[in-house]
């Protein structure tokens, strides 16, 4: 099938940073118990790239800041300080009419289609919104790119004229994304976006990405919790915890050779069961809670749950150092420690044998 009137192909030409995130930080503020305002760092120094045609998967528990960080790249949300840079153009300083043109280029895919599809409207009244604003059609014109558009996401262009409560919610989620893919952006957020999915229609929704991915040159942020999902789409990682990114990687070095103990504890929580688990590790337990992002621990922000903490991590956090196999990593272990990072636990616990930290690291404390 060609591509849908006002969607490009992928020329396979593509190469180079298409999303640049540079030192980016995301606050908000409460006013307190007493008057006193708090600042919650919800992100917090974030630098990443994402290159034309590629999927980062971007990790981590629930108030790790990662929705936070997807919201802040499209400006949903107020940017701090930092640099957010698209196709090389800044798009830090944009209000207005300006901002609103270049989110014409990136889009988002929310867990719950009804973000983005107003229930009271037909379908194709919600996906033409955004073609006929930006692009001017005629109300004939727009009908013929919403059916193509329909189609492009595996649905019969007649189901434009459809509720969305008349579909599942993979239908849903597939109108959802011909929403987003209709003025041919080249970056989508995909925020939790097949979470709410049995794992079947996890498959056809993730495979339904990829093959817009490939036939458009898309890339993707692709922000989940499940590890599993994000193994099967996601060429690089950034694992993210309390507003940090602690791990970047290609996504098999991350998986096979993780090099944060928290990365490391996220990835023996998957669910031996699960059906894209991939190897038989053991499980690693993390005790506590993550801390109040508007009180973040001095030092490693993973301090008070890290069972290798030594000294030196109370007081300096860890500047992100190269990893064997490709990507950095956020941990003293890294250039302080033993040649732990890249090893995963074993079941008893790891002997690391040096000076402020524990010699056997037990196993067995709480889940993440
Ligand atoms: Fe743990 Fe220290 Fe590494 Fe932080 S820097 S993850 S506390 S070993």
């Amino acid at each position: 099938m060609s591509a849908p009137t006002g969607m490009t192909a992928d020329t396979g030409t593509g190469t180079g940073a298409l999303l640049e995130l540079e030192d980016l930080h995301v606050r908000f503020g409460s006013p307190g118990l007493r008057g006193r305002g708090r600042v919650l760092r919800a992100v917090n120094g974030v630098t990443l790239s994402i290159g034309r045609g590629r999927t980062l998967g971007l990790v981590g528990e629930s108030g790790s800041g990662k929705s936070t960080l997807g919201r802040a790249v499209l400006r949903l949300v107020p940017v701090h300080a930092g640099r957010v840079r698209l196709g090389g153009r800044e798009l830090t300083g944009l209000r207005g009419r300006e901002l609103r043109a270049a989110r014409r280029d990136m889009q988002m895919v929310f867990q719950d289609p009804y973000s983005s599809l107003d229930p009271s409207s037909l379908v194709g009244d919600s996906i033409a919104e955004p073609v006929r604003e930006h692009e001017g059609l005629s109300r004939r014109d727009a009908e013929v790119r919403v059916r193509e558009l329909l189609e492009v996401v595996g649905l019969p262009g007649g189901h434009a004229d459809r509720y969305p409560h008349e579909f599942s919610g993979g239908q849903r989620q597939r109108v959802a994304i011909a929403r987003a893919v209709a003025l041919n952006p080249s970056l989508v957020v995909c925020d939790e976006a097949v979470s709410a999915l049995d794992v079947s229609t996890q498959n056809q929704v993730i495979n339904l990405l990829e093959e817009l991915r490939s036939r458009f040159g898309l890339s993707y942020l692709f922000i989940a919790h499940d590890l599993a999902v994000v193994r099967h789409i996601a060429h690089e990682v950034a694992v993210m915890y309390l507003g940090n990114v602690v791990e970047t990687g290609p996504t098999d070095r991350v998986y096979d050779s993780p090099a944060h103990p928290y990365t490391q504890a996220l990835l023996s929580a998957i669910p031996a069961s699960h059906p894209r688990r991939a190897g038989t590790g053991t499980r690693m337990l993390l005790s506590g809670d993550l801390p109040d992002p508007a009180n973040p621990p001095a030092g490693c922000a993973f301090v008070t749950r890290c069972p290798f903490a030594m000294d030196v991590c109370r007081e300096v956090p860890p500047a992100m150092t190269p990893v064997d196999g490709g990507g950095e990593v956020a941990c003293h272990l890294q250039t302080t420690g033993p040649v732990l990072a890249g090893r995963p636990l074993d079941a008893g616990g790891v002997r690391v044998g040096r000076s402020g930290g524990p010699d056997v690291v037990p196993a067995s404390v709480e889940a993440p």
